[in-house]
C-alpha cells in the first residue's frame, strides 16, 4: 500500500538514496531541502520537493501544510537532514556548537513534533532518525556533531517509550562513513586512515543506509522500536 513518506534533506547524499528507495516501493514521497535545486530524477519520479530550513519552525509548519495537502498525513518520517562544523574545542565558538545542535537535534525535534500530530490522529506512524557512529564513539574535532547525534538516540528512545502504545515506532540508523558530499571534505590520507579502521575496509554507499531505513519503516519491522541499527561496516562494534 502506498504510504505518505517524508525525507528531510532528501535532495542529495543519504537522503536522496532514501527517497529513491521509498519511491521505488511505490510510496508517495516528499523531500525537504535547504538550498539548491532538487534533482530532476526525483521530480520526474513524482517526488514532491519542498524547500524548508528545519532551523525555522515556521518553514517546517508551511512544509507540512503543503505535504499534507498533496499527500495526506505523513505516515513515515525519515529525519535525515544534518550538518557538520568541525573544530577543535579550543577553537569551537558557541555558534559552531549551537548551530549544529539547532539543525541536527532541535531541527529533528521540530519535524518529529509536527509529524506526531498526524500520526496520533491516524493511530500509527514510523519515525527513523539518522544518527552516526560518531555519536557512539566520539570523534576529535566533532564534539558538537557527536553531541547532537548521541542526543538523537536519547530522543528516539524516550519517544519510543512515550508513544509505543499509540502504535508509533521510533528507530535510529547509525551510519559509519558514507560516500557523500559530507565526507568529500576529508583528505585522501584521512579517508585511508578511516578505511583502515573499518572491518569491511571501505566506505558505505548511500543505498546501503537507505536499505536499513526502508526495513525499519516496513511491516517486517512492526515489533521494533527504540532500536539503534548500526550500518557502519563494523566500525562501531
Ligand atoms: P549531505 O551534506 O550530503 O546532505 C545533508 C542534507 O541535509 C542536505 O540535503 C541538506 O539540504 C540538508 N540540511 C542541512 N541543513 C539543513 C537545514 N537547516 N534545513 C533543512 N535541511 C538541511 O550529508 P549526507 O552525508 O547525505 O548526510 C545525511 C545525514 O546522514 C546527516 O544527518 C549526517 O549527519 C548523517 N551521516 C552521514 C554520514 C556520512 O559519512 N556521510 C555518516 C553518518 C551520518
Amino acid at each position: 500500500m502506498s504510504r505518505s513518506v517524508l525525507v528531510t534533506g532528501g535532495n542529495r547524499g543519504i537522503g536522496l538514496a532514501i527517497a529513491r528507495a521509498f519511491a521505488d516501493n511505490g510510496d508517495k514521497v516528499a523531500i525537504t531541502y535547504r538550498s539548491g535545486e532538487p534533482p530532476q530524477e526525483l521530480t520526474e519520479a513524482g517526488v514532491l520537493a519542498v524547500r524548508c530550513d528545519i532551523t525555522d519552525a515556521e518553514q517546517v509548519e508551511q512544509a507540512y501544510k503543503e505535504i499534507e495537502e498533496k499527500h495526506g498525513n505523513v505516515e513515515v518520517l525519515v529525519a535525515n537532514a544534518g550538518i557538520t562544523k568541525d573544530q577543535l574545542l579550543i577553537r569551537m565558538s558557541e555558534e559552531d556548537f549551537t548551530s549544529v545542535l539547532d539543525t541536527n537535534l532541535t531541527g529533528t525535534f521540530r519535524v518529529v513534533k509536527r509529524a506526531n500530530r498526524g500520526m496520533l490522529r491516524a493511530k500509527k506512524g514510523r519515525v527513523v532518525l539518522i544518527s552516526s557512529v560518531v555519536g557512539l564513539l566520539g570523534s576529535a574535532g566533532q564534539a558538537n556533531y557527536a553531541a547532537s547525534k548521541a542526543g538523537l538516540v536519547g530522543f528516539a528512545r524516550s519517544l519510543a517509550r512515550e508513544l509505543g502504545s499509540r502504535n508509533i515506532t521510533f528507530n535510529v540508523v547509525s551510519p559509519g562513513f558514507v560516500d557523500t558530499d559530507m565526507t568529500q571534505v576529508l583528505t585522501e590520507e584521512q579517508r585511508k586512515g578511516i578505511v583502515a579502521q573499518v572491518p569491511l575496509a571501505r566506505y558505505a554507499q548511500p543505498a546501503e543506509i537507505a536499505a536499513a531505513v526502508r526495513f525499519l519503516a516496513s511491516d517486517d519491522a512492526s515489533y521494533i522500536t527504540g532500536a539503534v541499527i548500526p550500518v557502519d561496516g563494523g566500525l562501531g562494534m
